[in-house]
């Protein structure tokens, strides 16, 4: 973050104008004081950026949530019922999971923060799978009985 800085002689910190700015907010573009500068990895932010971020990168309760859906779900096939929570786990989990493995990435995350979302992801796609089978077990046995 030194090169930006260097290149703006004079900068001050947008927060303390009497002190000489060090480093550019990755998120926001404001200039920091060492004192504001908060640094994550090897990237530096202001303050509120950084809670931003923190905020953005942690998996939502919703994927959560829908981690479990998907494994009651999955639970649920082995009574050989028709598949609609799987339908309804399944297609929902795959949707959050991709909006959040882009949010979670677009944040910068940590891998463990995305392992949720892959993991969802891959419930949810058994989920469907499931119901593709299912229908398509239905649909054979179906055409055979008649
Ligand atoms: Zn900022
Ligand atoms: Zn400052």
């Amino acid at each position: 973050m030194a090169g930006p800085v260097a290149s703006t002689p004079g900068a001050r910190c947008a927060r303390h104008p009497d002190v000489a700015a060090v480093a550019l907010c990755a998120r926001c573009g404001g200039f920091l004081c060492g004192a504001c500068t908060e640094v994550r990895g090897e990237t530096a932010y202001c303050e509120p950026c950084l809670q931003w971020r923190i905020r953005n990168t942690r998996p939502s309760r919703a994927a959560a949530v829908l981690l479990v859906a998907n494994l009651v779900a999955l639970g649920l096939l082995l009574r050989l019922l028709p598949p609609v929570a799987s339908l309804l786990a399944g297609g929902a989990g795959a949707l959050l999971a991709v909006r959040e493995s882009r949010r979670i990435t677009r944040g910068g995350g940590a891998p463990r923060s995305r392992l949720l979302a892959r993991v969802l992801l891959a419930l949810s796609a058994l989920n469907l799978l499931a119901v593709v089978l299912w229908l398509a077990l239905g649909a054979y046995l179906w055409f055979r009985v008649r």
